[in-house]
């Protein structure tokens, strides 16, 4: 299967359970969602430069590397043709540890029969983003303590949303959930406020590490 791959590059993982850590990015092309705060809209698009590459030159470009931690980001992955043969591959070398950022709009449950299968970042899209409607709500259900559930949040409404789904879906306990502000739209603290105030316990906030050390809008890193 051939993929088209905007960018692939080395850096830290700028969020979630292994952020901090080196990782191999592959960033897909194309997006089936528009948030309003998108921050990779140019990779959404077909125009060139593409690299288009198959899952055999992925996995050999990933192993000349040397890092063990893989992120499949876009763009959105999971609307790549072929996607699951590529999963496949990759989940059958047990020394890497492979990372699908996901927009929560497809299906994950059905790559779950991979054996030694890839861990789900899966984005649940706050109404601040414009696409809450595109969520598919099952994804909220299957995810594990194999995966993660992200907020990203612009705005007091999108907080309250973010509980009012954690308490619902009943996340806690039962996988990773991570809270994040949109860069310049709403303050860190009151991420903070709002965790105390309603005492939401196994809840991470986080910062896109990636924009603090460098430019916001940098490629590449
Ligand atoms: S899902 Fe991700 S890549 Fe797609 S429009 Fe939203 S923020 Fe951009």
């Amino acid at each position: 299967m051939n993929f088209n791959i905007a960018e692939k590059f080395i850096s830290i993982n700028g969020e979630g359970v292994l952020a901090g850590q080196l990782a191999v990015f592959i960033r897909f092309c194309g997006c089936n969602l528009e948030c309003s705060y998108c921050d990779t809209r140019w990779a959404n698009t077909m125009k060139p430069p593409v690299e288009v590459l198959d899952e055999h030159q992925i996995y050999r470009y990933i192993k000349e590397t040397g890092i063990k931690n893989v992120t499949l980001t876009g763009g959105e992955p999971l609307i790549q043709e072929g996607i699951s043969v590529l999963l496949e591959k990759l989940s059958s070398d047990k020394s890497l540890r492979v990372e699908i950022e996901t927009n929560g709009s497809i299906p994950v449950v059905q790559f779950f029969s991979i054996e030694n299968r890839p861990s789900f970042t899966i984005d649940y899209k706050l109404p601040g983003s414009g696409m809450e409607h595109e969520m598919y709500m099952l994804n909220f259900r299957h995810a594990d303590m194999n995966d993660t559930v992200k907020f990203v949040v612009s705005d007091e409404a999108d907080l309250a949303k973010a509980k009012q789904v954690i308490e619902k879906f009943e996340l806690q306990g039962r996988t990773n959930i991570y809270i994040s502000p949109v860069f310049g739209k709403i303050q860190p603290e009151a991420l903070v406020d709002f965790l105390k105030e309603n005492k939401l316990n196994n809840v991470n906030m986080q910062l896109q590490l990636h924009k603090i050390i460098w430019d916001p809008d940098k490629k590449g890193v």
